[in-house]
């Protein structure tokens, strides 16, 4: 097969496997591609996140994370055909049913107004998923009643979902807009380290949750860079 130019696609990388050219839209194969990754990347981070959570909560994170992942996964297993937003939103509920403390509750929610806020049948270009990301983020900080510097997710999601919108406003493929949001969570998730908490249960160590890096925060920029492995980019 020749290209315009007439070289020869045989000297391209391989479009399957790893060099896989990168998603463009969110889509049902990307969503159950996405989750997969989630839950391989929490367990690969559970120590990390349990000893986080030590530090300035009760040391569940890394296991309820992890729980709620597989729980995802396997709600979304058997859901042949469904489209993204339907799969975001059954991860959202399988998060809810089976994560205690407040993170079940929280990234439920999450997962849950992502999905009710994609576009419900067809896969979702850059622009529909940074407006379903903003619209996420409302619906965890109208639960949870956290702002920017409270030392929790938000820190990660909220310059994440910013940064997907100022991205998708200038024409940044999902790739391109993915990498720059998860740069913005994860530089959010470092800069909990030096705040005092003023959200959840690191709140009751008041001063003393000064110098650790927020366990939320991390697992939501964990979240996101699962999506961006998944997709390519
Ligand atoms: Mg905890």
């Amino acid at each position: 097969m020749s290209t315009p130019n007439g070289a020869s696609r045989a000297s391209l990388p391989s479009a399957e496997g790893s060099t896989a050219a990168p998603s463009t839209h969110l889509d049902p194969a990307l969503v159950h591609r996405w989750i997969a990754e989630m839950d391989r990347r929490l367990r690969a981070s559970e120590a990390r996140l349990t000893e986080l959570d030590a530090a300035i909560g009760d040391a569940d994170h890394g296991a309820n994370m992890t729980r709620g992942a597989r729980a995802a996964l396997s709600a979304i297993g058997d859901q042949e055909g469904a489209s993204a937003a339907r799969l975001v939103s059954a991860v959202g509920h399988a998060l809810s049913r089976s994560v205690g403390g407040a993170s079940g509750p929280l990234y439920g929610t999450w997962f849950t107004a992502l999905g009710r806020s994609l576009p419900p049948d067809a896969p979702a270009a850059p622009g529909d998923l940074a407006q379903a990301l903003v619209a996420a983020l409302d619906a965890v900080q109208q639960l949870g009643a956290a702002e920017v510097g409270d030392k929790t997710m938000v820190d990660a999601l909220a310059p994440a979902s910013r940064r997907a919108t100022d991205a998708a406003g200038s024409g940044a493929d999902l790739a391109g807009m993915l990498r720059l949001a998860v740069g913005a969570a994860e530089d959010g998730a470092l800069a909990t380290v030096p705040l005092q908490a003023r959200r959840g249960r690191a709140s009751y160590l008041g001063a003393r949750s000064i110098g650790h890096q927020d366990p939320g925060a991390t697992s939501a920029a964990i979240v996101l860079d699962a999506l961006r492995t998944a997709a390519g980019a």
